[in-house]
């Protein structure tokens, strides 16, 4: 932070501010976002400030105060380190069931860096793709950057997937995620990628790629020197017969101006690769019609295809960046009635629950009732796809669990299921864990 130019021309305090909230959350920018994107004659409102930044707000005004105080009289490191711990423990850090409901099983061992939660699609983490060119504020999967966190999810290499998949020949998508996979060279990324692409016994037509590189990086397709590398391993890819599509992470039209991304995003195109684009709509970034709106057009004048509208997750500091369902619904609607039908693609508001991905799709009224309905994009079960249903209307619900089901019901339909795959899953890992400990046992009997 403090060799950036811009940091420097803000005052002592805003400093000190960056100082306190960066203990609990974490902080990465770059001289692009700097230079190119973020407006410093605008701060603290800048878009892209508010996304890069840490915000004084992103901390409850009691724990920020606690921490300048114990910074400024120099408490000593465990005072401080267990405060912090306590926070981050209080902000739901693995949100949606991750840990425990989605990592699968090759034979009896969980196999770590993968997760598979929709039949389709397997997550993959590659190790050395757990970092980001620069931090979100609102990330969900803040915890993994922390210095003194175990990183969760991530693979080595991609042997046991490739296994995996072929026993699981139902997996048409693989979706590297991270973190941001792009952070990796041309050749980590090749060496992940090759046993994939040489596998024969396996379902996969997909390759998808998560990222915000092109956002906050967009010189890893152009100037790069292994870009020109990575521009072939894509057309490797593409030749190999899959469908290669970019995942591209975008929060705002901001993101697309620079001539920079605009020469990445045709590089890519011209591989044969697809671009997709998702984002949270999250309050002081992109929670205006307006935004929306340019976001997608200009996307879709350069050949990105708009694809998720995502609910801000209830995780991190989700009360200064959370939206309303409502509100959510009304600028995913004033915005999709501006555009041309080719940017009706994008889906949303969706949120990325425990059960599955649940999409608002508008606030009606049955037989007197105000009521948000509901439909299933993607479920944990396939069976729940598309299944409309109804939840009380609320005015600042902003997620799953705070909403009621409509019309006097106890719970929403998948309910019993997701409680009994809960307690499936907590068995299994009982087991697991046994197991582990039995193994350690002999082996110390062995060693003995
Ligand atoms: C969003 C998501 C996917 C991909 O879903 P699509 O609707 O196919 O884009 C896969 N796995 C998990 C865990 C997800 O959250
Ligand atoms: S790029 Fe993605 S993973 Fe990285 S900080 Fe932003 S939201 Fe999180």
């Amino acid at each position: 932070m403090d060799d950036l130019p811009q940091l420097q021309t803000l005052s002592e305090e805003e400093r000190f501010a960056i100082r306190v909230v960066s203990q609990v959350f974490p902080f990465r920018i770059n001289r692009y976002v700097a230079d190119e994107l973020i407006d410093w004659n605008r701060i603290p409102d800048d878009p892209i400030y508010q996304l890069t930044v840490p915000q004084r707000g992103m901390l409850r005004p009691e724990n920020f105060d606690r921490i300048a105080d114990m910074l400024r009289r120099d408490a000593p490191q465990e005072e401080l380190r267990a405060f912090i711990a306590g926070i981050r423990s209080d902000l739901n850090p693995h949100p949606a069931g991750q840990v425990s409901l989605n990592v699968p099983l090759l034979g009896t061992e969980r196999l770590e860096g993968v997760q598979h939660k929709y039949r389709e699609t397997v997550l993959f983490f590659p190790q050395s793709g757990q970092t980001c060119h620069a931090y979100c504020t609102f990330c969900f999967r803040w915890p993994q950057f922390l210095t003194d966190a175990e990183v969760r999810f991530s693979a080595p290499d991609s042997g046991q997937l490739v296994r995996y998949l072929e026993q699981h020949p139902e997996v048409t998508d693989l979706l590297i995620t991270g973190g941001d996979p792009m952070v990796m060279s041309t050749r980590a990324l090749e060496r992940y990628l090759d046993p994939i692409l040489k596998a024969d016994n396996i379902g996969l037509q997909t390759i998808r790629i998560g990222t915000k590189s092109l956002a906050y990086w967009p010189y890893r397709y152009t100037t790069d020197d292994d870009a020109d590398d990575l521009m072939r391993l894509f057309e490797r890819i593409v030749s190999s017969g899959f469908h290669l599509a970019i995942m591209a992470h975008f929060n705002h039209f901001q993101e697309l101006e620079p001539p920079a991304v605009r020469k990445a995003i045709a590089r890519i195109r011209s591989t044969g690769a697809a671009i997709r684009s998702q984002s949270p709509l999250v309050r002081h970034i992109n929670d205006v019609t307006g935004v929306w709106r340019e976001m997608w057009s200009t996307q879709v004048r350069l050949g990105v295809i708009p694809y998720y509208m995502f609910v801000e997750r209830n995780t991190g500091a989700s009360h200064y960046f959370r939206v309303p369902l409502a509100r959510a619904w009304e600028i995913y609607r004033a915005a999709i009635m501006h555009v041309s039908g080719l940017c009706r693609t994008v889906r949303g508001p969706s949120m990325s629950a425990a059960p599955g991905k649940i999409e608002v799709q508008g606030v009606t009224e049955i037989k007197g009732e105000k009521v948000f309905v509901l439909r299933v994009i993607q479920g944990r079960n396939p069976e729940w796809v598309q299944r409309p249903f109804f939840a009380k209307y609320s005015e600042d619900a902003a997620w799953l669990n705070e909403l009621e089901p409509a019309f006097g019901e106890k719970e929403f339909f998948f309910m019993p299921e997701m409680r009994a795959r809960v307690a499936a899953a907590e068995a299994r890992d009982a087991v697991l864990a046994r197991e582990a400990e039995l193994r350690d046992e002999e082996s110390s009997f062995e060693t003995a």
